[in-house]
């Protein structure tokens, strides 16, 4: 079998990977010209991602150029802390730890083993359209260059905004905006301020919401996460850097200096982000076209789940087409197998979307309360998101197929 990938972020190359240690040859079509190793914050990779990487044999390169992270603290404006969630013990209680690391910096590592082991990545090829041929069910994708490329099945891995999604699912419903704009940067961290490595702090600013960590290459990465209404995304996001850089210190005016500080030393370019998220959907994939990641189940990055969500579908969906020789029935075995978690996921990742945002005073005040308990009410639930594993090893039993 021979399948045509579409998109090479995080879930392309670990579909790619697994579908090759399944013994299924792939390719992946990718719209930008070169890799975009440079973009994006800092991403959280849980022990549920990391357990697949580890997988692939990628876990140690990505937690060298990243920093296993010892845990969350959760702040008061000033900076006063509510609750502090351990993640140092992750390792050990889930073979894997929870990674911080530049988004860009994985998507580099994966798509290197992609090279390393010859699979090939088309670059420039932006998807157009799919065609599913009569004679025998296979793929014909075109792109706008021009061309074309044929295969047993497509998996659309290109994002949020899924053109796959769109063209096997014409009248599904568009992304929902959460109500988040995210404003980020990266900053050399400056000298005065002592702020404790490998641990991410989350802050309730007085209105709005600030987040910051020390990378391992000693800048801090930081973000405030501001709730604007959709209508006005266009015009926030043309906002010049340094009025937003303005608008972000009267913001956090009363609040911890720290905030002002970080914000103040930044040089780099922001970064502007109008956060969604998909609805539930009940159908992943039409015939031999199918989709996993971003494109079916994009969450809000505000559980940290969406690398690991996605990560986990892409190597269940080649398990499943190992084990399950007919495409579709493989497809719906994958899809039978992750819907029930992505929900949960989602669920959850909204749930912090709202606790994060909070602004009336009486609301923040009960938030507080609540997050002081939070990790013991919470306990079963982490586990259940972080000890999540999926065994290479053992086979899939179609439970579709008619007998
Ligand atoms: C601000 C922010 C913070 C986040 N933080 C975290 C976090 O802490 N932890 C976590 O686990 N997750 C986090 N996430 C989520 C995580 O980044 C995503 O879940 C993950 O990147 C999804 O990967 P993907 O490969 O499915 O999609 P993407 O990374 O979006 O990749 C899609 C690829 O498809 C390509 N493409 C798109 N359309 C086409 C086309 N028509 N033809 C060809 N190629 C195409 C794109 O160029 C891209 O390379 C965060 C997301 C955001 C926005």
């Amino acid at each position: 079998m021979n399948g045509m990938i579409i998109g090479c972020g995080i879930t392309g190359p670990v579909l790619a990977l697994s579908l090759k240690r399944a013994g299924i040859d792939s390719v992946i079509y990718e719209e930008q010209e070169t890799p975009l190793d440079h973009v994006g914050l800092v991403i959280y990779v849980g022990p549920s991602g990391c357990n697949v990487l580890k997988t692939l044999g990628l876990y140690d390169k990505v937690k060298q150029s990243g920093s296993v992270s010892n845990g969350v603290e959760f702040n008061n404006h000033a900076g006063k802390n509510i609750v502090s969630v351990d993640l140092g013990n992750h390792e050990q209680k889930f073979g894997a730890g929870t990674i911080a690391i530049k988004r860009g910096e994985i998507n580099r590592i994966l798509r290197e083993e992609v090279d390393s082991q010859g699979i090939k990545i088309e670059w420039k090829k932006r998807l157009k359209d799919i065609q599913i041929t009569k004679e025998d069910s296979s793929t014909i994708a075109s792109f706008e260059d021009g061309t074309k490329s044929h295969g047993d099945f497509l998996v659309g891995c290109d994002g949020i905004n899924s053109l796959t999604r769109q063209i096997i699912m014409p009248d599904a419903s568009k992304p929902q905006y959460t109500g988040s704009f995210v404003i980020g940067g990266t900053t050399d961290t400056p000298e005065n301020l002592t702020i404790p490595s490998n641990v991410l702090l989350f802050n309730f600013g007085k209105k709005e919401f600030f987040a910051y960590y020390v990378m391992q290459s000693g800048k801090t990465v930081w973000w405030s996460d501001t709730r604007i209404p959709e209508e006005s995304i266009g015009e926030k996001r043309a906002i010049p850097d340094e009025s937003w850089k303005n608008i972000l210190l009267e913001q956090h005016r009363e609040d911890s200096a720290l905030f002002s500080e970080l914000v103040r030393s930044t040089n780099d370019k922001l970064i502007k982000l109008s956060i969604h998220d998909l609805p539930s959907f009940d159908v992943w994939f039409k015939g031999p076209v199918c989709l996993t990641g971003d494109a079916i189940h994009a969450v809000a990055p505000h559980a940290g789940q969406g690398a690991s969500l996605a990560m986990e579908s892409a190597m269940m969906l080649a398990k499943c087409m190992r084990d399950i020789p007919d495409v579709e029935y493989a497809f719906s075995a994958y899809q039978k197998l992750r819907q029930g978690r992505a929900k949960k996921i989602k669920k959850m990742s909204r749930r912090n979307v709202d606790m994060f945002s909070t602004r009336n005073l009486a609301r923040r005040w009960i938030r507080n309360l609540i997050l002081a308990v939070f990790p013991k009410l919470t306990k079963n639930q982490q586990d259940d998101v972080h000890g999540y594993q999926i065994d290479w090893n053992k086979k899939i039993v179609n439970t579709n197929r008619q007998s």
